[in-house]
């Protein structure tokens, strides 16, 4: 990941945006604001930012999906939603925005960094024809193959335990809510238990036993250390 990346945060609250801000550049990153719809898309246009942070419930015409639809239709650029209300966060899970990921309020500070450094690794330098296998510890997983393997030897995953692998791989050292990993690893329209998730945690870890340091959250989820 480039160092000093450019982030947008458009975010009307000044104490969100602040707070924001201390942390990004406290973590090496630049930071550019905007506190309406319109005013982001400009500064995208303007400033070419690495990563966009967006705020849902914005003043003037534009609301965050607004924004994210415009950013959509002009740049590729990273999207991370900043969520307020669970309806919001039904909408972000519902609809097909285009946004890498979302977090709810209020979140600490270190969760939004994390997620902001993990939707930069899997954008930067990983065209998607072109993927570097992700590794943890000796687990290994190849994305170009969807191949799981412990050192040389292959484990034979179905394609759920395979996702939620991945999903785990690429957020590594965060706690993932059931919600979140059905999510990335079901799909946003999967309908369904979210305890569906725990039974096949639980096949990921016998099938990768002491290789796989996946620890239970109790209340939030799962968390690969
Ligand atoms: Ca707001």
């Amino acid at each position: 990941m480039a160092d000093k990346a450019l982030v947008l945060v458009v975010e009307d609250d000044q104490n969100i945006a602040d707070l924001v801000d201390l942390y990004l550049r406290k973590n090496g990153f630049q930071t550019i604001r905007a506190t309406n719809g319109a005013d982001g898309v400009a500064a995208l246009s303007a400033r070419r930012p690495e990563l966009v942070l967006l705020d849902i419930g914005l003043p003037g015409e534009m609301d965050g999906f607004d924004v994210c639809r415009e950013l959509r239709s002009r740049s590729d650029v990273p999207i991370i939603f900043m969520t307020a209300r669970d309806d919001e966060v039904d909408r972000v899970m519902g609809l097909k925005f285009g946004a890498d990921d979302y977090v709810v309020k209020p979140f600490s500070p270190r969760e939004l960094v994390a997620r902001v450094e993990a939707v930069l690794r899997r954008s930067t330098g990983t065209a998607s024809d072109n993927r570097d296998p992700l590794k943890v510890g000796d687990v290994v997983v190849d994305l170009e193959a969807h191949e799981v393997r412990v050192g040389e030897d292959p484990v034979d995953l179905t394609r759920r335990e395979y996702a939620l692998l991945r999903a785990f791989a690429e957020h590594r050292g965060l706690t993932l809510s059931r919600r979140q990993l059905l999510d990335q690893a079901w799909g946003t329209d999967w309908v369904g238990d979210e305890r569906t998730v725990d039974v096949h945690v639980r096949q990921l870890r016998v099938k990768l036993g002491q290789h796989l340091d996946l620890r239970t959250v109790r209340g939030a989820g799962y968390r690969l250390a």
